[in-house]
């Protein structure tokens, strides 16, 4: 079968191919999983996280791709929640131990026995991947694959985020960082939060005015100053001007929460400004989240199908993987990018 696979760390300002394409076998799948002939296959920021090195996979080579879209072409041994030929997706998340303290509470995502698809196991950025079959989902039939395969990690994460908040209707929610999980947020916001007013923070004019046809109240640069204080804010941003910057704009007792898997560190010493009681004191709190659990996934999918979600995605094939990977990197970003397998003979 066809693949990308990652090779080794990569700096993406000099070496604009670090995925190489190859020709391997198609994996068996174990007893308990299930071989996935992908349909398609979303290309996410993490990608360039893992490329250069700010969270590398354990083991190389890897074949990248966490929002995985195929059909069930095959069941391991002991397999046997699906059929052969349903519509199914892969996430970020791909197991956890499903025993431990933080599995038994729901957060399997705090799990350290947690496997990232595409990191820490192959993903989707090839013709067929294997999984346990407890960590798959089905996908509403509303989403064709293109449509499903962001909301499957921007759209996951991005409820997560909500959820974390704590946000409640009626209260505003910040956030900073206009890209693919934040176009989510604010659709989803505005459906689960009818009276929530959501403030952008954006430092192009095209994402703020972008923000505002989706309904925002406001939209500002990110150093801007909102008219009101917020309750919450989410950051979607790689650096921490905007985690500054927003701590300033809390209401007391807001909460910030940060979905970055990483963060950059080219402006980092924006964090001796920090000021306590300016941008702490009065019970203000910051969180990140990490990862996704499945639960997460699959109510995200029901919501995003009831209201219904729709991303913007642009299309790639496989081959091209670089070249998306690219464009995220030098931030032309329309859209989500989705990579596309062709049909090929076994
Ligand atoms: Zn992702
Ligand atoms: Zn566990």
């Amino acid at each position: 079968m066809k693949a990308m696979i990652l090779n080794k760390v990569h700096d993406l300002r000099t070496e604009k191919n670090p995925l190489q394409l190859v020709d391997m076998a198609i994996p068996e799948p174990g007893e308990r999983e299930i071989l996935i002939r992908v349909s398609v296959c979303g290309v996410c920021h993490t990608e360039l996280d893992e490329i250069e090195g700010r969270t590398p996979p354990p083991v190389y080579p890897v074949i990248p791709g966490h929002q995985v879209v195929g059909t069930v072409e095959k069941n391991g041994k002991l397999a046997g929640r699906f059929q052969t030929g349903q519509r199914v997706g892969v996430a970020w998340i791909h197991s956890a131990c499903q025993e431990c303290s933080f599995c038994c509470l729901g957060n399997e995502n705090l799990c350290d026995q947690f496997k990232a698809t595409g990191r820490d196991v192959n993903g989707g950025d090839a013709a067929y991947m294997t999984v346990s079959e407890d960590f798959v989902y089905l996908i509403p039939s509303v989403f064709s694959d293109y449509e499903a395969a962001p909301l499957l990690c921007a759209g996951a994460i991005g409820y997560r985020s909500i959820k974390l908040t704590q946000l409640q209707n009626g209260q505003r929610l910040g956030l900073t960082g206009f890209g693919a999980s934040a176009h989510l947020v604010l659709k989803m916001v505005k459906y689960k939060y009818p009276d929530t007013e959501v403030y952008v923070f954006a430092r192009s004019e095209a994402e703020r005015e972008f923000a505002r046809e989706l309904g925002a109240v406001w939209a500002g640069d990110t150093i801007e100053t909102p008219p009101h204080l917020l309750h919450s804010i989410i950051d979607t941003t790689p650096v921490w001007t905007p985690i500054v910057e927003g701590l300033k704009n809390l209401e007391k007792g807001g909460r910030l929460v940060i979905n970055a898997i990483r963060k950059e560190n080219h402006d980092k010493d924006v964090l001796n400004g920090i000021d306590y009681p300016v941008h702490l004191w009065l019970e203000k709190e910051i969180k990140s989240v990490a990862n996704v659990t499945r639960s997460d996934v699959s109510q995200f999918l029901e919501l995003a199908a009831q209201i219904p979600i729709k991303p913007e995605y642009q299309l790639y094939e496989l081959e091209e993987a670089n070249r998306a990977l690219v464009e995220i990197k030098e931030k032309k970003i329309r859209g989500a990018k989705i990579l596309r397998m062709r049909r090929e003979s076994k």
